[in-house]
Parts: structure tokens; sequence; C-alpha cells
């Protein structure tokens, strides 16, 4: 199974915070993180893209505040997040930099990752780094999400910037080595499931239970992570990262637990298109722009010839042809104000008419899926 962490196109590696810091020596730990970049070199080398997703800022600002390790407030929380994040973000960049890699952090909140506008921009920059060649790491924007908006924990935000990017891999790694039946240290013969292929009510029940194997690591919040990232078509792994090169070990057959996906990420991607969001206008398209559009091509502002209903970029639109028939839908790079304007003009043309530079597809073929009659 292996082959799925060797494959993959696109991986997110979500680091936990114990993993990267020393707690009984209270700074970070150097090696550990030397090594992993070890890890993360040998991928790239190989033409895989990576976008780490670390945790560890509010422990190490904890230490570097002197906050002791009592139960922190959420404003000290906050500011301990505030002084970590540059140490941390530091840290990556050095060990990333000395193996030729450009490291770029990337904070999001809540929101960043669920409004569909801000969503689109975070996302563009992800890939526009990842083209770039950078090696975005992610965390939390601690210092500004509030309590009642924020993840709290990196496993789901890991889980939901695999399903921004479509990666088609996320490597959890944790002070767990997977998911057991029960917990070992019970020497009841718990034994380590390799792989959950599907998340039925037994396997939500065990993690939901506080003395059971499940439950510890953080497990319900993992099993959340695995529900976000099989919908958008990744393959999710849980493998302990407390030895040096846990990707390494990973691919080599080290004890792990997958909970794998059941498609490939555009096509999750184009059946959330088709399937949950809700139109909210839609743009009629000429027939050069039609045949394009079967032939799997993106929508360019020349096709167009209308404009119904009013949208906003990020929006989910209905594609129709001159006699009205539905041809596609997609996600709208422009307003319908902007639409409006740029319509039946080549794409060179929308910063002159706009006074801004926007995208040269009105929809991209990735956010577009065709649902008409095909031919
Ligand atoms: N964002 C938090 C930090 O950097 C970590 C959240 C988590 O451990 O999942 O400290």
């Amino acid at each position: 199974m292996s082959h799925r962490f060797k494959n993959a196109r696109r991986i997110v590696v979500k680091i936990g915070s114990a993993l990267l810091n020393d707690l009984e020596n209270q700074r970070l730990n150097r090696t550990w993180l030397e090594a992993l970049c070890d890890d993360v070199e040998m991928c790239r080398k190989r033409g895989q893209e990576v976008v780490i997703v670390s945790s560890g800022a509010i422990a190490m600002g904890r230490n570097a505040l002197g906050l002791g390790a009592s139960t922190l407030k959420l404003e000290e929380s906050q500011a301990a997040a505030a002084v970590g994040q540059v140490a941390l973000a530091h840290a990556w960049s050095r060990a990333l930099k000395e193996r030729g890699i450009e490291a770029a952090q990337v904070l999001l909140t809540l929101e960043d990752t669920e409004e569909r506008r801000r969503y689109l921009n975070a996302r563009g920059t992800l890939f526009a780094l990842l083209k770039l060649g950078a090696v975005p790491v992610i965390n939390e924007n601690d210092t500004v999400a509030t309590s009642e908006i924020r993840y709290g924990d990196n496993d789901r935000l890991a889980a939901r910037v695999a399903g921004m990017i479509s990666a088609d891999c996320l490597v959890l790694l944790s002070d767990v080595d997977g998911v057991y039946t029960c917990d070992p240290a019970l020497g009841k013969g718990g034994k380590l499931l390799p792989e959950i292929p599907e998340l039925t009510p037994e396997i939500w029940a065990m993690a939901g239970d506080s003395g059971s194997a499940l439950s510890r690591g953080g497990m319900v919040t993992k099993l959340e992570a695995a529900r976000m990232a099989q919908s958008a078509g990744a393959h999710m792994v849980i493998t302990s990262g407390k030895n040096l090169r846990p990707l390494s070990r990973l691919q080599t057959g080290g004890k792990c637990t997958w909970i794998p996906a059941r498609e490939a990420p555009m096509a999750a991607r184009k059946k959330w298109i088709a399937g949950s969001l809700k139109p909210n206008g839609a743009l009629i398209v000429d027939s050069g722009a039609a045949n394009a559009l079967m032939n799997g091509k993106s929508l360019l502002s020349a096709g167009v010839s209308g404009i119904e209903g009013r949208f906003e970029k990020g929006d989910a639109v209905r594609i129709m042809d001159c006699q009205n028939n539905e041809i596609g839908r997609g996600i709208i790079a422009y307003s319908h104000i902007e639409a409006d304007k740029i319509r039946g003009n080549g794409s060179d043309r929308i910063e002159d008419i706009l006074g801004y530079a926007g995208r040269t597809e009105i929809i991209h073929r990735d956010d577009l899926v065709i649902t008409g009659r095909q031919g």
C-alpha cells in the first residue's frame, strides 16, 4: 500500500507539535526536523509536490514566553502562537533552504478555507507556490482565529488543505503508529489495522470511547480528517513520526493505517461542483465555445455571449448553449458585473476592460464539469 505514497503526485504532510518540540529540553527538535527535510527532498527529487502543515507554534511560543505547562487562556495561546510561529517558520525555512528548497509560510483561518472567495484566493496562492517550486509550510493563523471559528487542530486543517489543492495523499505524522483494535498497552492483543476501507459506525464508536486506543492521540479529529480527505479523493495515512525519516519508513512498509479514497481528487472535485454547489446564475456560450468545452477545454470570455443572474467570483454557475440547454457547471472566476463587461472579448483584453488582470479563463477546466449530453 506504500505505492499510494510513492505514486502520489501531490502530498500533504501534517506534523504534530509533540514531534517538533523537545518538551523535556524545551526546544525545537532540530535533528528530527533536518531528517524530515531529507524526506521532503527525496519526494521532491522524484517530482512529487509537497505541502507541510506544521503545528508547534503555541508549544514553542509558550516556552519562549515562560508560560509554563498550565492550561493557557485563549489570549495567552494566541500570544504564544505569535511568538512561536516566527521561530517555527524560520526553522523550516532554514532546513529546507539547506536542501535548495524555498519554504513559504501560509497562515490560514477556517474562513480562508470555507468562504468561497477566500478559498479560491488561498488555493490560487498555493498553486502558484507549488508551480514556482516552493514548499508551503502551513499553520492555522492562531493569532487572529477566535475560539468559535477556528480549527483548533491541524488534522482537519491539513485535510481541508488536501482537498483544496486536490492532493492525492495526506500523511498524518503522529505519536501513534496507526489505529489499533484496542489499546495494545492493555495486553489484550490489540492489533494494528493496516487499512480502514470504510469509516463504519463501529470505528467512530471506538474513537469516541475514551477508554479505547482509538481515542488516544485525538483519534476523533483524525477520523474526521479522514472523512474530509476521502470525500476530496485523497488517500490518508496515519503513521508515527517519532523516529527519524518517517516518510522513508512509510514507503518501505513501516507500520501505519491507511484510509483510502475511492476516487481520484479531480473526479471528487467535479462531483462536488456538479452535485453540491447551487448555481447562482448562468453563462450562455456560443457554439465554438460549446465544442471546446466538450473537448475538455476551459471557458474563455470570448465564447460567452450572455449572462443571466447575479453571482460573485467563486460561485457556481450553469453553462448553457444558445438553445438554452445546460452543457455544464463550473466555478466562475469573475462576478456577474465583470463577466458582463468582458464577455465576447479575448482574454488579452481583460486587463484593459476591467483595469486589473484577472484569470485568463473565465472558468478553468479544473473548475468545470460537463453535465449535458455529449456529442
Ligand atoms: N496551530 C497549533 C500550533 O501551531 C497546533 C494545532 C494542533 O496541534 O493541531 O501550535
